[in-house]
């Protein structure tokens, strides 16, 4: 998994939110993802990942910065084609299957509108054969197709988001948050769903939530972000087992652990402090203000995102490059 399928460099995502007032959502973020394998990208709420994936999916014009994907920028002006070409390769599936699906479209239609847009020349009966075999992919039936949304559940539902997203043999899916509004019970069956797809159709993820345990079973890499940054990135056994970013220290640190002696022993990093208004970000470490080993340095000068190690990235003065 050495193959380079999509580049971010140096991405900037801001809106303007106010006089004078710049939301920097996604800042200066920089990484690649390669052919077949799932990267995690998580962090809390607001921390700018969905809007990272939207500038991927180019759903945002991007404020600076460039992605490439299998080598060509397509973060710019593209042609007609080029477009539809990009809208083959790439698709999304979204957080909330209640609102992603139209209440008003049967499922055959909502499935088909990616062929739809591709001008398949598919006769009525040759696209409704095609949605069924979709469907039948992600565990739903054949007479599913002439219901609607609201006859299915969450997981259902999610399922023909997923099937939406295969209809047009895409490369990469953006799946943002794609199990964080279904039940507990409900999202390992969909995990387990898009990591039996992705064997099969050789689909590169990239896999956003706001938990980090939630990742670990789908990704090969992990990422974490902060305030608009991406501050730890490296393999999901490495991020588990050394993570070195006080903030991901911090996150690893919340999550309850199933052997009951242990949990007992778990040592919890608290967070305190508060976290700067994302309009308003001071100079040096974004982290500082709730990092317990900031410094004069941390709050005077912002730490790179560079490797420490084979493959492992880190922002922060406390890992020098080596
Ligand atoms: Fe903490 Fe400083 Fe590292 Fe930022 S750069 S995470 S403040 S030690």
């Amino acid at each position: 998994m050495s193959e380079v399928l999509l580049e971010i460099k140096n991405l900037k995502k801001y809106f303007e939110v106010g006089k004078n007032q710049t939301l920097k959502a996604v800042d200066d973020v920089s990484f690649q993802i390669y052919k077949g394998e799932t990267l995690g990208l998580v962090g809390e709420s607001g921390c700018g990942k969905s809007t990272l994936g939207r500038t991927i999916m180019r759903l945002y014009h991007p404020t600076s910065g460039e992605v490439l994907y299998n080598g060509k920028t397509i973060s710019g002006h593209l042609s007609r084609g080029e477009e539809k070409e990009c809208c083959r390769k790439m698709q999304m599936i979204f957080q909330d299957p209640y609102m992603s699906l139209d209440p008003r479209m049967k499922v055959v239609d909502i499935v088909a509108e990616g062929l739809d847009s591709q001008n398949t020349a598919l006769s009525r009966s040759e696209r409704e054969e095609q949605v069924v075999k979709l469907l039948e992919m992600v565990g739903l039936q054949k007479e599913h197709v002439g219901r609607f949304p609201h006859e299915f559940s969450g997981g259902q539902r999610q399922r023909i988001g997923i099937a939406r997203a295969l209809a047009i043999n895409p490369e990469f899916i953006v799946a943002d948050e794609p199990i964080s509004a279904l039940d507990v019970s409900i999202q390992a069956q969909v995990v387990n769903l898009l990591k039996k797809l992705q064997d099969e159709f050789s689909l590169t993820y990239l896999f956003i939530a706001h938990d980090i345990s939630m990742v670990k079973y789908i990704s090969n890499r992990i990422g974490v972000m902060y305030l608009g940054s991406l501050v730890e990135l490296t393999s999901s056994q490495t991020m588990f087992d050394n993570p070195l970013h006080p903030y991901t220290q911090a996150l690893l640190s919340a999550i309850p652990l199933p052997d009951p002696k242990a949990e007992k022993k778990r040592s919890r990093v608290v967070l305190e402090g508060t976290v700067p208004s994302p309009v308003n970000i001071p100079d040096g470490c974004k982290f500082c203000s709730r990092c317990r080993y900031a410094t004069d340095e941390c709050r005077k000068t912002t730490p790179n995102f560079h490797e420490v190690e084979e493959g492992h990235w880190v922002a922060c003065h406390r890992y020098k490059k080596p």
